[in-house]
């Protein structure tokens, strides 16, 4: 795609950037047809290609960002599918990430509007403040009704998506020693995250299970915290950069590593750009590369684990839902499938896998609409094979598609734990209290 930008905008290595990815584009079109927002309404201002065209005139003519260019941006999932089909390998994600910062920059978005990103934001990263706005949540969250009734869509799905137990407190910094008498395989830092062990603290659970099992030592460090994400995926660049220098800081000092594991895919997907998105800061730069480097999925860390399972009289058939942070932002597809198959488990591929489910991060409060007619078309896929469980390598995916469907929902670390040893998933036991009273050899 031909680009005009001036010598004085290309001075700028984030314009210089997003200029490089819009010349790679050849609007072929073929990103369309794996965008979840133009499969959902055929329009082509919601699909890549029309963003792509919406960004490239925003910042080509260094124009404040219009009422029509953010809403086609903000209904963008940041699901990457785009990036998985496109030939030219434009990396569409690096060039959302500008326009966000620049739509966050030159856009007054209406005053509720703001008070609900500023909330998100000022909440969400910050494992204290969450759980207390869980309290409040769980009070409320029978007025979610209510809520949609008189038009407040986005609490309605807030309250929605709130559990209804009691959040849990964050784990403390500390070492989980490799257990005694294992084989000693190496030492990871764990990103606890700032959602996942408040909301589901059976899934960082589980990996400290699994890999200390394994003979593998289990840092939480001391400082870490969100990945930044959350706030990446708003514009808000300088809290973004602030959180990811912080867990920077944190796991450089945490002595030496193996891997950083991450059990969010979402969060894997962000730490894993570390060392682009601090490219320009010449205290960071070097270190954000090598943490980069180091972070790994929890299922591809695992991988690389020979992991022993008993065998299963009956094997759990198992839908196996691709997160997209997980399969278009880390390339990740087969290694969570296949540990799970060499664990005994009967794994089933999700139809149309590569379309989103709507979680996205807060997307599923910011659009509910959008995320909810995504989940109807997710959930009706995984209910056609009827599975025994769901698993997922992704908190927000688990919590988007369990709100639809009755079918257990967990993560796929939960299970690798259960097949080697631990404990049956508590959402299952929930679903089935006969599977959690048996050994894992006589699971149904
Ligand atoms: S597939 Fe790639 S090159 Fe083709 S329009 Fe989409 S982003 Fe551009
Ligand atoms: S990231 Fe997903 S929703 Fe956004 S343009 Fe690409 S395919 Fe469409």
């Amino acid at each position: 795609m031909q680009t005009s930008f001036t010598l004085a905008q290309l001075a700028d290595p984030h314009v210089s950037e997003s200029e490089k990815i819009l010349r790679a584009c050849v609007h072929c079109g073929f990103c369309t047809a794996t965008c979840p927002t133009y499969v959902l309404d055929g329009n082509e201002l919601d699909s890549p290609r029309g963003r792509i065209y919406l960004i490239k005139e925003m910042l080509e003519n260094d124009r404040p960002a219009t009422e029509e260019v953010t809403r086609h941006v903000d209904r963008c999932l940041s699901c990457l599918a785009c990036m998985t089909t496109c030939p030219s390998g434009v990396h569409y994600m690096h060039l959302v990430d500008h326009a966000r910062v620049h739509i966050e920059s030159t856009y007054r978005r209406p005053l509720a509007e703001r008070l609900l990103r500023a909330v998100l934001a000022k909440v969400m990263p910050f494992p204290q403040r969450f759980w207390l706005a869980l309290h409040g949540a769980l009070i409320a969250k029978p007025l979610a009704p209510l809520a949609e009734a008189v038009g407040l869509r986005r609490i309605a799905a807030m309250l929605r998506l709130s559990p209804w137990r009691r959040p849990h407190r964050p784990l403390a910094p500390q070492i989980f020693p490799a257990a005694a008498g294992a084989e000693k395989r190496g030492r990871v830092a764990l990103l606890a995250g700032c959602v996942n062990d408040i909301l589901a603290p059976e899934i960082n659970a589980a990996a400290i299970r699994v890999l200390t099992r394994h003979g593998v030592e289990v840092v939480l460090a001391r400082g870490a915290g969100c990945c930044g994400s959350l706030v990446h995926h708003m514009g808000r660049e300088g809290e973004a950069l602030a959180q990811a220098r912080a867990n920077i800081d944190a796991w450089s000092a945490a002595g030496r590593l193996d891997a950083i594991v991450i059990t969010a895919s979402g969060c894997g997907t962000t730490v894993k750009d570390y060392g682009f998105m601090l490219r320009t800061d010449s205290a960071y730069a070097e270190r954000a590369a090598r943490i980069s480097k180091l972070a790994q999925d929890i299922s591809e860390y695992l991988a690389s684990l020979s992991l022993a399972g008993k065998p299963q009289e009956r094997a759990l058939v198992v839908a196996y839902h691709a997160a997209c942070s997980l399969q278009h932002g880390q390339r990740i597809t087969r290694q969570p499938k296949d540990v799970l198959a060499k664990l005994g488990f009967a794994v089933k591929d999700v139809p149309d896998g590569h379309l989103c489910c709507g979680s996205a991060g807060t997307y599923n409060i910011l659009q509910p609409d959008i995320a909810r007619r995504l989940r109807e078309r997710k959930v009706g896929t995984i209910e056609r094979l009827r599975p025994d469980v769901i698993a997922a390598g992704n908190l927000g995916c688990i919590t988007q598609i369990a709100a639809g469907t009755d079918i257990p929902a967990v993560h796929t670390v939960e299970l690798i734990d259960w097949a080697t040893g631990g404990p049956c998933p508590s959402a299952l036991r929930e679903h089935r209290p006969a599977a959690a009273m048996r050994p894992f050899t006589a699971a149904r």
